[in-house]
């Protein structure tokens, strides 16, 4: 799912220990990885006048941050005071932590959560990038709407706007850059990098910070296998770039990585139109039932567990089942319209066809739709608003892997720390590349953790350099 022109040449990230380096360019800051958290990163960079080149392995920025829905979490912004909604950074944190049950890093989760809404209303103050808030259902976890989109409600169009507003303040992306070579000096000081081209020729940057916006390591099936064991098979649904290169740029160097197994699962990936159907149908009161016509679990705890849940099922597979009601309210969304155009979407009159659907009993099933009610305490714990009434839709669906939230451990400025807690001055990290805030398993993940840490890690990541370039003047 990438434009990559990098096949058999491809060489092994590594690590260059030197005490200097012969380079065709010379700039401050380059910055590894076009996605929403190295352009963010630009932008922030050239508005307080401070060179960067961005380097991209593809020759068209995507990332995981364009094949995504493009929501990011924020508190505080003029897109919720103009919905008048009342909304706090307190609050914002309360719910990340409690998502991870006290697990995730605190140091982060503030830091994120305070810098989320200023990076929003900076970059449609200043670069004309309008975000709206989420409308009509609360996402598992948030106490409040807090999800910001662009008109569009996708990634690529969020990329697509970045993108410009990144060119035109002056950073400049070098595409068909697949960046293999840190150079370091032996006191831990970046001295530049250098990176791959299609034709398998190296080129070499000289900088004197190096900000990793490169995401995780998803879309390497080995890293994958052993570090989350429980999605070896399942479907990778992110960009082919993250493979893990921060990884193991941060094992040569020594560095701590953390959180190795938390990661975003998503239980609702059609099958086999391969496409993300919203997790707004559940919350709205939609349920997931497997060919046996049983529900398995509380839907309303969140899309990243329910990954494992549905994985678990016979086949791997379950049915998103939903009303009428809730198809209006899907439609508005562009990712189940592309879905329900791949012909993800079944129609079915009554409970018989539906059951005939399912391939299941309609006895069984009847029951098992009969329990979904205000009135009835539900097995799995929900509480259910309303019942569902015919005629029923369906969705197959599957249990996928969106993308990893464990890498290098960083600080709350955004520099990669050492095993024992010092850090790299001049060596940074953000987005998928470093630790998030989502703990240590799938059940950590609160709906937007991934754009987040990159937009705030990446405007995060920003001011650190900015601020030390500065002081060094
Ligand atoms: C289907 C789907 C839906 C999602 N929806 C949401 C959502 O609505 N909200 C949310 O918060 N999160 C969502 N996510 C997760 C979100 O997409 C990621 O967490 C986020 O995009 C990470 O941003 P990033 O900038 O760190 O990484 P990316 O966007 O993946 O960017 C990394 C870039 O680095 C480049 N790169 C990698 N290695 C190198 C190298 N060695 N040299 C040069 N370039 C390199 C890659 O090509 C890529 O362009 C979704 C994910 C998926 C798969």
């Amino acid at each position: 799912m990438s434009s990559s022109a990098f096949g058999m040449h491809q060489r092994q990230p590594t690590i260059v220990r030197a005490e200097r380096m012969a380079a065709e360019l010379e700039v401050p800051v380059v910055i590894v990885g076009a996605g929403a958290c190295g352009l963010v990163a630009a932008i922030a960079l050239r508005d307080a006048g401070i060179d960067c080149v961005v380097l991209e392995r593809d020759a068209e920025p995507s990332g995981s941050s364009a094949l995504s829905s493009g929501f990011i979490p924020a508190a505080g912004t003029a897109a919720q005071r103009a919905a008048g909604i009342d909304d706090s950074v307190a609050l914002f944190e309360s719910d990340i932590a409690s998502k991870a049950r006290g697990t995730a890093a605190r140091r982060l989760v503030h830091a994120y959560a305070k810098a989320a809404g200023p990076a929003l209303d900076q970059l449609q103050s200043a670069h004309g990038i309008v975000f709206e808030v989420l409308d009509g259902f609360l996402y598992p976890g948030h106490s409040v709407r807090r999800m910001h989109a662009v008109r569009e409600r996708t990634g690529s169009a969020l990329m697509a706007q970045l993108e410009r507003a990144a060119i035109n303040i002056g950073a400049t992306l070098l595409t068909e850059a697949l960046v293999r070579e840190l150079w370091l000096n032996a006191n831990d000081q970046v001295l530049g990098l250098g990176y791959e081209r299609p034709d398998g020729s190296m080129e070499h940057v000289a900088c004197s910070y190096i900000l990793l916006a490169c995401n995780g390591f998803g879309g390497n099936p080995k890293m994958v296998e052993q570090l989350l064991p429980e999605m070896r098979d399942a479907i990778f649904a992110g960009h082919a770039g993250n493979d893990g290169s921060a990884i193991s740029w941060g094992q040569q160097l020594g560095a701590r990585l953390a959180d190795l197994g938390g990661y975003q699962g998503h239980g609702s990936w059609a099958v086999p139109q391969g496409a993300l159907v919203s997790w707004a149908l559940m919350m709205d009161g939609g349920v997931q039932i497997n060919s046996l016509g049983e529900r398995f679990h509380d839907e309303s705890h969140g899309y990243s567990e329910a990954s494992v849940q549905v994985l678990a099922q016979p086949g791997g597979i379950a049915w998103n089942v939903f009303d009428q009601t809730t198809l209006t309210l899907a439609r508005s969304f562009p990712d189940f319209r592309d879905a329900e155009n791949a012909g993800a979407l079944k129609s079915c009159p009554d409970l018989d066809a539906l059951a005939a659907m399912l391939g299941c009993e309609s006895a069984k099933l009847g029951k098992t739709l009969a329990a979904v009610a205000p009135e009835v305490e539900d097995v799995h714990g929900r509480k259910f608003l309303r019942t569902l009434q015919a005629p029923y839709f369906a969705v197959k669906v599957t249990g996928a892997l969106f993308h990893t939230q464990g890498g290098l451990d960083i600080d709350e400025n955004c520099r990669v720390m050492r095993q024992d807690g010092s850090v790299f001055s001049s060596l940074l990290a953000a987005g998928g590349a470093a630790r998030g805030v989502s703990g240590n398993a799938v059940w950590g993940y609160l709906s937007g953790n991934g754009l987040l840490s990159a937009v705030a890690g990446g405007t995060i990541a920003a001011a650190t350099i900015i601020t030390d370039i500065q002081e060094s003047k």
